[in-house]
């Protein structure tokens, strides 16, 4: 097993060489009798529990009975009996809740070692064996009306990235249930310098969507030792349909993790705020050992001609999308969350690993269970893959998929500098040579008459075919995250400075077409020590210091505001690539770091006749000139108010050194 380093690659333009396609393994694979019924794993009643396997090649197959999820003799084991389309099945005549279970299966004349399958729904400590349970002692009270908050363009969120840990873990944090799915459920907690924190911090910062990262079970946290506070992203799969035991009050209890990430579910949803879920079907943690492995060896992967595991995920293996049975696993995993938890939202990691078909299943498939619901994942990979270019869900391939949305590394790359360059700025921090890529972003990636793609950095042509395709960023998980970056790129310049040049970076994502994406804590200034791939890092590095949020108010009051002209504004939030090119209307000033541009004639039904939007990366002042009448001033200054803080009239306007001008024409 290897232990996956989780992309140090956010990469975008990976270079592609041209390993060739397994065909053969390919047409071994694609005559394999494929199941797509929804009774795989376990189906229990008040009579009876059913086993059912998918394993097409198996020679046997057993299932074990056990009386607790580790280190305990088998108390049973059934011989499956080998059925249609590949799938093995037993049953027991009676509901064994409380029981756990593995599968074995004879592969070539050998028993492989126990698996709980690939779609336990329920597991014990560490997910070794699969649980049996009654999933209706799940459910917190007033689940059946639960839902998630109405949306009706991926481009109306505002989406907040946050991993459990880093969010509650700081003793300053004032939270009880601290690194537990249950600390969002709690509604008093308040920093130790009396700052709102957990839910409530959310709330007052107005974001309409939490993206927690990866929350399903993964393999690297040791849930025995929960003591030792071990620390990982969780970009290692290893049960894609239970939730990791180590953000629950109890692992060993296989009904306590399901509940509680329940409960944070509704709690969210209760406060106006819709979950997406990071999901990682492109790599499993482990490679013949994995769930996959035990249960149709070599079936859910590609492989290179010469028989070894392909890596496009630099993990170790990839996933074989375009395999039916894989397909359908992708696509059930996600209606499952969906319809289980009440998920308003996916994020697919190295989704470009996964084919474009399979994306638009999944899409469509979990339209068809709330129209609501929303997909972005990353348009690339992390190495090379046998899938061909053209069938990766790629961003260059975004316009296959017309309700999928990808990350714009453009705009990402252009605003703060290039994320393999600690020390290279970007347009907001004074390089020059940018602006015609951030103004790529700024359009979200459509064609736009006024935008030339050829002096793009990242990409040479449009590839949205609406802005809701794209999501914008400056800061993730992954690579530096913003205050870091600006420490690194800005060494010599005060704190002050910086966060000049961290408000005018958010300002762009945010008044840009698209969807805003941010990272948790960073409206508070938080940082990590400068460390930019912190997956396995200690909460030392990771964990959010509270007591931030009072030493930068100033910060985090611009923010709120931010996202309230955001949300109260529809021209920032156009739908269409038509819309955007009649409606944004960029101004000639043709100077380094500064561009202006108009959104016009009440874009996307706005109150306003016209906004105008002006940033000035560079490190002395500039003057804009500005049409004749009266303005309401929005920002300037590094100050922002939605509802506008000042009136002046048009003519030579100064736009001061690392800072936004929003003015709006009200009629
Ligand atoms: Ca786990």
């Amino acid at each position: 097993m290897k232990l996956c380093a989780k992309t140090a690659v956010a990469a975008a333009s990976f270079v592609y060489g041209t390993c060739a396609f397994a065909a053969d393994i390919d047409t071994v694979y694609s005559t394999f009798d494929t199941y797509d019924g929804d009774d795989l794993e376990l189906t229990v009643t008040p009579e009876t529990t059913k086993f059912a396997l998918w394993s097409p090649e198996a020679e046997a197959v057993k299932v074990y009975i056990y009386p607790t999820g580790r280190n305990s003799a088998a108390e049973d084991s059934l011989v499956m009996k080998r059925g249609s389309h590949g799938v093995w099945r037993a049953e027991v005549e009676k509901p064994l809740y409380g029981k756990f279970y593995t599968f074995s299966i004879k592969h070539r004349g050998k028993w492989l070692q126990e698996t709980p399958g690939i779609w336990a729904k329920a597991v014990g400590v560490n997910g070794e064996r699969g649980a049996v349970i009654n999933f209706a002692e799940t459910n917190p009270e007033g689940w059946d009306s639960d839902h998630g908050p109405a949306i009706t363009n991926i481009n109306d969120a505002v989406i907040y990235e946050m991993h459990h840990r880093d969010f509650s873990m700081h003793p300053s944090s004032g939270i009880v249930n601290k690194g537990k799915f249950l600390a969002l459920t709690e509604h008093d907690a308040v920093s130790s310098l009396g700052d709102k924190t957990g839910i409530e911090h959310l709330k007052e910062l107005g974001v309409t969507h939490v993206h927690i990262l990866p929350s399903y079970d993964y393999n690297s946290v040791d849930e025995t030792r929960l003591s030792e506070n071990g620390y990982n992203w969780g970009y290692d799969p290893l049960n894609y349909n239970a939730p990791e035991g180590s953000y629950s009050t109890n692992p060993v209890d296989p009904l306590v993790r399901i509940r509680e990430m329940k409960e944070m579910v509704k709690a969210l949803h209760d406060a106006g705020i819709g979950v997406v879920m990071d999901v990682v079907y492109n790599h499993t943690a482990q490679n013949d050992d994995s769930n996959f492995s035990l249960t149709a060896p070599g079936y859910f992967y590609r492989h290179r001609p010469d028989g070894t595991y392909s890596d496009a995920s630099g993990c170790g293996n990839e996933t074989a999308s375009e395999r039916r049975q894989m397909r359908d696993f992708i696509v059930n995993s996600v209606k499952y969350w969906a319809k289980e938890y009440h998920i308003d939202g996916f994020r697919f990691d190295l989704m470009a690993i996964h084919d474009t078909e399979t994306m638009n299943q999944v899409v469509a498939e979990l339209k068809k269970i709330n129209p609501d619901i929303f997909v972005y994942g990353e348009g690339w990979t992390a190495g090379d893959s046998p899938l061909p270019v053209e069938r990766r869900a790629l961003k260059e391939n975004v316009s296959a998929m017309p309700q999928v949305a990808v990350f714009s590394d453009d705009l990402r790359d252009a605003v703060k500098g290039h994320y393999t360059d600690e020390k290279d700025r970007g347009f907001a921090t004074g390089k020059p040579g940018l602006e015609e890529t951030v103004k790529i972003g700024i359009v979200g990636a459509t064609a736009h008459p006024q935008v030339d793609y050829s002096k793009g950095n990242n990409s040479k042509k449009p590839y949205a075919l609406s802005p809701a395709q794209v999501i914008n960023y400056v800061s993730c998980h992954d690579d530096l995250m913003l205050t870091d970056k600006l420490a690194k790129s800005l060494p010599d310049e005060s704190v002050a400075d910086r966060q000049r040049a961290h408000k005018l970076a958010e300002t762009i994502v945010f008044t840009s077409q698209g969807t805003p994406f941010m990272f948790a804590g960073e409206e508070i200034f938080r940082d990590k020590k400068g460390v930019h791939n912190s997956y396995k890092s200690p909460d030392s590095i990771n964990a959010i210091d509270w007591t931030l949020k009072h030493d930068n108010a100033e910060l985090f009051n611009y923010y709120r505001e931010l996202i309230k002209l955001r949300k109260s504004h529809p021209a920032f939030r156009m739908t269409t690539a038509e819309d955007v090119a009649r409606n944004l209307v960029f101004d000639n000033v043709n100077e380094s770091n500064l561009i202006s541009y108009s959104l016009k004639n009440h874009a996307n039904g706005d109150e306003w006749k016209e906004i105008k939007v002006v940033f000035n990366g560079g490190n002395e002042s500039k003057t804009v000139k500005i049409a004749g009448g009266e303005w309401l001033v929005i920002a300037r200054d590094g100050k922002l108010v939605a509802d506008g803080f000042d009136r002046i009239k048009g003519g030579k306007i100064t736009v001061e050194p690392r800072s936004a001008l929003i003015l709006a024409k009200e009629k």
